[in-house]
């Protein structure tokens, strides 16, 4: 960095000690050209991630709302809200991972539905039928909302083709052993 006094860019440190309850360093230096000394002090960067959103605004993330729209798509499912709660942690440490200052909201509804399919797929598809469509997660919670009240029971069988990717059983979910129906029931 450059010395205040005379924009020389070199300095000696003097001293290093924590600062502000060691939430930084304090550090004095000395200016290898004026010689004059100043004081620099060093903090992390509060961790801070901006949703891009498809109209270009922008929002700070907030792993409540993605909580809350992926309670909306695991309603009446029989799914812990633990398991969503640890698997917000995780969406939210793989984008601080990925992304510097912002993330589309795209690469949030793909982490997010990466996460239902593994949880519950009718929560999968309740999230991944609307996400093509929402502009903000409040979009999409309302989208949500409505696909719930009026598809309570679908469990469309094209899936696969929407999401070939993901490789999701579709339609029943039968046993890994391939008995279903009558034969189960022996
Ligand atoms: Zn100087």
């Amino acid at each position: 960095m450059r010395c205040p006094f005379c924009g020389f860019d070199d300095q000696k440190v003097l001293d290093s000690r924590p600062a502000r309850d060691g939430e930084a360093i304090r550090r004095r230096r000395e200016c290898l050209s004026c010689e004059r000394r100043f004081t620099t002090f060093e903090a992390p960067e509060r961790p801070r991630l901006l949703v891009v959103k498809r109209d270009g605004s922008r929002t700070d993330f907030s792993k409540d709302k993605v909580l809350h729209s992926m309670l909306l798509a695991a309603r009446k499912r029989p799914v812990p809200a633990d398991v969503l709660r640890e698997a917000v942690e995780r969406v939210e440490r793989s984008l601080f991972d990925s992304f510097d200052d912002e993330v589309p909201t795209s690469a949030i509804g793909q982490r997010v539905m990466q996460e239902l399919a593994q949880i519950d797929v009718v929560a999968y598809v309740r999230f991944a039928s609307v996400y093509q469509e929402f502009e903000t997660l409040q979009d999409f919670i309302e989208i949500v909302e409505h696909v719930t009240a009026t598809n309570e029971r679908r469990l469309p069988d094209e899936l696969n083709s929407l999401f070939p990717e993901l490789g999701l059983e579709t339609g029943d979910r039968s046993p890994r052993s391939g008995t279903r129906g009558t034969e189960a029931l022996r």
